[in-house]
């Protein structure tokens, strides 16, 4: 276990990316519509007004939801603990920062998940060094941006080779 466990949540930390960032529809998991970039309207600062209720009126979704440690993330390292409340201007390059790290965090959560797979040394090592990077490294919004079309690739065909490890009744996991 490192150190640090980038993927706990912690929203005491965050400046409630996901309640400004993500999109929702009206439905069984949301009460209403809420496109991207749109504060909720149950937001209050950085607290959800009906958080002790959320599943009671019409949010499972939210409950559900877990950002895997990325919005906390994001505002420490990347934005030193501002938020886009604070300054308007930090309202775009929060959400997109906020949407690289949720990539990296996936990946993170899913190159520790492949540890119970019986690698090779070589394999076992790349995982290990790609695990190493995404923890360790300091991001800036300009790498966060260039995750997926850089870094994120490799892992991705990384994952792609070591699919031959996963057991059958475990390949829709990968
Ligand atoms: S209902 Fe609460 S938890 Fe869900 S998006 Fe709105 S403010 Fe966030």
């Amino acid at each position: 276990m490192p150190q640090t466990d980038h993927l706990k949540t912690d929203c005491s930390k965050c400046a409630a990316l996901c309640c400004l960032a993500l999109a929702f529809d009206k439905g069984e998991d949301f009460a209403f519509d809420k496109n991207p970039g749109e504060p909720c309207r149950n937001l209050s600062g950085h607290s959800c007004t009906i958080h002790g209720k959320l599943a009671r009126e019409g949010f499972p979704g939210c409950v559900a939801y877990d950002c895997l440690g990325a919005g906390n993330r994001v505002v420490q390292e990347v934005f030193g603990g501002r938020s886009w409340q604070q300054d308007a201007r930090l309202t775009r390059p929060m959400m997109e920062a906020f949407s690289g790290m949720r990539e990296v965090h996936k990946r993170i959560d899913l190159l520790r998940a492949a540890e119970v797979l019986p690698l090779e040394p070589h394999d076992d090592r790349t995982r290990l060094d790609f695990l190493g990077r995404l923890e360790r490294h300091r991001w800036s919004g300009q790498e966060l941006n260039d995750f997926e079309v850089g870094l994120a690739l490799e892992i991705d065909i990384f994952f792609h080779g070591i699919r031959k490890y996963v057991p059958a009744h475990l390949s829709g996991a990968w």
